[in-house]
């Protein structure tokens, strides 16, 4: 089975992102063969600093590496060092349906944001990230929640194409976690964490040191109660549950037995140190790993060819099917 799953040079990256994503794609160098890309093109699609963006890319990759993924058992590459990605987003526009594109969630969203301008490139998105994991005939794309409407559409991208020029993209389907594929703000609970959020009080980065940590749980907006249940009227306190949940891999249920009646001062003790204690690994490794920037650089560079010989050929399939180049 073939994983393959892309992310965003942002350079600060959250809980949300951690449990949502990077601990799957972890999860997945045991389960198949794991294919995880780094989508510079993608960061260009709104505006952004070209300086800024060569370092967060490092940021991204050296947490990669700091949170478990071994370059000895799965690829990771840079976006941009493959064409092949930029080649089959091209070919695929040509079954993709421009109404769709026009009802994707987070094109809304992010082209709503914008001040300036509101590229073609934010519109061709979901494209540019079909091409990401068809050219690698993936079978799974482990993701957050906030995804799968990209995923849906490039199932109906490839399935389209395979019907107009015969069979040719394995259809990919969403690994999506039971537990933590949305994790909400801390503040605002309504709304996901993200780095973008107005406040930096209700997102925990992964690397936040313990007592900013500790900070931000125990300010967690939480209601007037005092049960430790997940109800629709208490978004705040299902999110801690969910979040401790996911951080001890067990089901949210077994948090809300194990806190009944035990009020929320204890609850959010107890979430922040284990929260602390989940993310302290990643931090004391990241600091290690990050400043090496020609190691980093090394690994994404073997992590392309490896990834650019299996891109090849699949995309050169694709070429030919549609009557594009030179025949062979
Ligand atoms: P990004 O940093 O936007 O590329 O996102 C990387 C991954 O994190 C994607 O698979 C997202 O679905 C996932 N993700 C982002 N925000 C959250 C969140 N609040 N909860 C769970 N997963 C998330």
């Amino acid at each position: 089975m073939r994983i393959f799953s892309g992310i965003q040079p942002t350079g600060r990256k959250h809980l949300g992102n951690y449990i949502g994503a990077i601990r799957q794609y972890v999860e997945g160098q045991d389960r198949g063969e794991a294919i995880y890309c780094i989508v510079d093109l993608h960061a260009t699609t709104v505006a952004y600093d070209p300086a800024e963006l060569r370092r967060y890319l490092y940021d991204t990759a050296a947490m990669l590496l700091a949170a478990g993924l071994d370059p000895g058992r799965c690829i990771l590459f840079r976006q941009s060092d493959v064409p092949e990605h930029t080649e089959l987003c091209w070919l695929l526009t040509s079954v993709t349906a421009h109404g769709d594109l026009n009802r994707m969630h987070q094109f809304k969203e992010k082209s709503a944001k914008q001040r300036e301008l509101v590229s073609a490139g934010l519109f061709l998105y979901p494209v540019l990230q079909a091409a990401d994991v068809l050219a690698y005939n993936a079978d799974e794309v482990p993701v957050g929640d906030d995804q799968r409407q990209h995923i849906e559409l490039m199932r109906d991208i490839a399935e389209r194409f395979n019907e107009r020029y015969g069979e040719t993209f394995v259809v990919p389907r969403h690994r999506i976690p039971e537990v933590g594929a949305r994790i909400m703000d801390l503040q605002e609970p309504t709304r996901k964490m993200s780095t973008t959020a107005p406040s930096e009080a209700g997102t925990i980065l992964v690397l936040d040191e313990p007592r900013a940590i500790e900070k931000k749980v125990k300010s967690a907006v939480t209601d007037s109660g005092s049960e430790v249940e997940r109800r629709p009227d208490k978004p705040g306190i299902s999110n801690l549950i969910e979040i401790l949940a996911a951080v001890r891999g067990v089901a949210p249920e077994a948090v809300e037995a194990e806190f009944e009646g035990s009020g929320y001062g204890a609850f959010k003790q107890a979430v922040a140190e284990e929260v602390v204690e989940y993310l302290r690994p990643v931090r004391e490794r990241y600091e290690q790993i990050r400043p090496d920037e020609a190691e980093l650089e090394r690994a994404l560079r073997e992590g392309a060819e490896k990834a650019h010989a299996i891109s090849h050929e699949i995309v050169a399939d694709a070429r030919r099917k549609m009557g594009v180049g030179a025949p062979r």
